[in-house]
């Protein structure tokens, strides 16, 4: 069906393409953004959405320090937790969390957010977090030509990890992210943040959901992400007193 399956058995439920967060006003009427329906149908997959092929890797071993390996019972638990569709206004508050807690993270930006908050995405940096490109506004790449998939990550900042919007993937952009030298990287969890489900859904479906060696999809854009910081600071309390440390990807 849909022009991407990520080799995966669900193809994306393809939500309606949108601009994400660009409009401001924040409250695009459902806002699927990453929403991907359910990309990667649930958040206990273990797996990557795509890695039943040999993909250019779209496994944690991006992670750095030497903690991809997860292993339950020795050493640190680690958690990758992801932030897509910014810079926004909602960034430096989760950068805020991340900092109280110690964390670091990933943040898959869109070029065309950049523009608007250039400031914001160099705080992500400065603070020592890595940046993914999540291209320049926010298409569903399978859907466009080589010389457009090419456009469109160009248009996003530079990094080593690409996340493609609505983790919709086909053999060209495999092929064109291996030409770049760009490793796919989707998600294990998706809290479904976007949705604004309440803080108590996105805190439950962060924690309980936990395991080391996992990327956990959320946002700061595409909408009021308020839910997402709050639950955010809620879930990063619990996995702390868990023993669990987060780490940005290597990207
Ligand atoms: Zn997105």
């Amino acid at each position: 069906m849909s022009p991407s399956s990520l080799a995966r058995p669900t193809p994306p439920g393809e939500p309606t393409p949108r601009n994400p967060a660009r409009g401001g006003g924040g409250s695009s009427p459902g806002a699927p953004d990453d929403g991907l329906g359910t990309p990667d149908d649930g958040p206990t997959s273990g797996t990557y959405p795509g890695d039943s092929t040999t993909s250019p890797s779209a496994s944690p071993s991006a992670s750095p320090g030497g903690t991809a390996s997860p292993d339950p019972t020795d050493g640190p638990k680690v958690l990758y937790l992801t932030f897509d569709d910014g810079p926004t206004k909602y960034t430096p508050e989760i950068l805020g969390v991340l900092a109280k807690h110690n964390a670091k993270a990933t943040f898959f930006q869109l070029g065309e957010e950049i523009d608007l908050y250039p400031q914001y995405a160099a705080d992500v940096r400065q603070a020592g977090h890595t940046i993914g490109n999540h291209t320049e506004d926010h298409k569903s790449l399978p859907s466009l030509s080589s010389s457009d998939i090419r456009a469109e990550i160009s248009g996003g900042p530079s990094s080593k990890c690409l996340r493609p919007p609505y983790g919709s993937v086909n053999s060209t952009l495999r092929s064109i992210a291996d030409d770049l030298g760009l490793k796919l990287v989707l998600w294990d969890v998706d809290t479904l943040d976007w949705t604004r489900p309440g803080v108590d859904k996105i805190e439950s479906a962060i924690v309980d959901n936990a395991k080391s060696g996992r990327v956990i999809l959320m946002h700061d854009g595409g909408g009021n992400r308020s839910q997402t910081v709050t639950a955010l600071d809620r879930a990063l309390t619990t996995l702390s007193a868990r023993g669990y440390v987060f780490h940005s990807l290597d990207c």
